[in-house]
């Protein structure tokens, strides 16, 4: 491991959200520090860290200094402007690097790269106007899912087509940028994979989550999910596949559906620690932060397996009020992110509540 960082080395982090805090909590056990670039100076990361720099993600000569001051940078969200990347690149390994962005920004070439890899997604096709929808539709049958290709999270950006008729509004929600239609995945599950790749190019992966949605938000994980071996294999196949196709280090986490057939089909990758793998901090020796923290550093990757069964709970929005009582359930570990303000679908914690195996 000639590459690896000494322990008290410095980690960059690009952004400050509840997953910069996290991985800068993992980081600071394992006596590395960690220096937060973030646009918001009060940021959930930026009380736990070594060192904040507060300047926007397009103040290219910040960027370079904040890498040039540390030993490797990584990030903790998926939109990362490319010049950002390219900047920070220059002066200090970034890992994961450039590639797993560009590739995670647009799920157009996000889908294309996933196909060609050995990770199967639903049908789809690019749409830039009104006609090329009609024909997308035509194409791929209905119910379909018009989405932005870019700058879409938690359900934004999104529109449900159920008939012909639904088009043009659904066209009209996307306010002119470039968009990808998706066929309808008739999933009995939603489900995913959380695996990193070290810097020797191995890979371990956690077992699988399953997942459930409201209103495109992440409510709760439940993990182990009660899926076969076959189908866990079969995640694992395609994060492997992925993975090395892009050359990665660090935590990936990869959501899936699993359809009727037995098949699993990729929706999305994002090429950080993911809110499905939160679960492996109570139930895991080595959760997935501290996983992500030593792929970085050039250090052995930890076990995955894990001690115990997990529940995690986000708490979302006025969920968090309820902490108090959270406390006093005795199979509960709650972790709050810090944030000052309480909104309406805002993230602002979560709990693992634990069970036997
Ligand atoms: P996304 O923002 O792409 O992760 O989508 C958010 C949620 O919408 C997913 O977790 C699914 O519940 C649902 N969804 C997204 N794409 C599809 C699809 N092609 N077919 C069925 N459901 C989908």
């Amino acid at each position: 491991m000639t590459y690896a960082l000494a322990p008290t080395s410095r980690i960059g982090i690009l952004g400050g959200g509840q997953l910069g805090r996290m991985l800068a909590l993992s980081a600071a056990r394992l006596g590395l520090d960690v220096v937060i670039f973030d646009p918001e100076p009060d940021c959930p990361a930026s009380r736990v860290a070594a060192q904040t720099i507060t300047a926007a993600y397009d103040d290219l000569d910040a960027v370079a200094q904040f890498a040039a001051s540390v030993d490797a940078v990584t990030y903790e969200f998926e939109n990362v402007p490319a010049e950002t990347a390219a900047a920070a690149a220059q002066h200090a390994p970034l890992r994961p690097g450039a590639k797993a962005l560009d590739v995670a920004q647009d799920r157009v070439t996000e889908k294309t790269f996933l196909n060609d890899h050995g990770a199967p997604t639903v049908a789809f096709r690019a749409v830039s106007t009104l006609e090329e929808l009609h024909t997308a539709i035509s194409e791929l049958g209905l119910p379909a899912i018009l989405k932005t290709r870019r700058f879409g999270y938690d359900g934004k950006g999104q529109a449900v087509i159920r008939e012909m008729a639904d088009a043009e509004d659904a066209f009209t929600a996307m306010k002119g940028q470039p968009a990808i239609l998706e066929a309808f995945a008739d999933f009995t599950m939603e489900l995913s994979i959380v695996a990193a790749r070290g810097l020797d190019g191995a890979v371990e992966a956690y077992p699988l989550s399953e997942n459930r949605h409201s209103d495109g938000i992440l409510r709760e994980s439940f993990a182990p999910a009660g899926v076969s071996a076959a189908l866990t294999d079969q995640a694992f196949k395609m994060v492997c596949s992925v993975l090395k196709a892009l050359d990665y280090v660090g935590v990936m986490g990869m959501e899936l559906f699993a359809l009727k057939d037995g098949s699993l089909l990729v929706n999305e990758i994002a090429p950080r620690v993911h809110n499905t793998g939160h679960w492996t901090q109570d139930a895991c020796t080595v959760c997935q932060f501290e996983q992500h923290i030593r792929a970085v550093a050039g250090w052995p990757l930890g076990d995955p397996i894990p001690y115990a069964s997990a529940q995690m709970i986000n708490l979302i929005g006025h969920d968090a009020d309820g902490w108090e009582s959270w406390l006093r359930s005795r199979k509960a570990v709650l972790h709050l992110y810090g944030k000052r303000e309480t909104r309406e679908g805002r993230k602002m914690g979560h709990v693992n509540v634990l069970g036997p195996l």
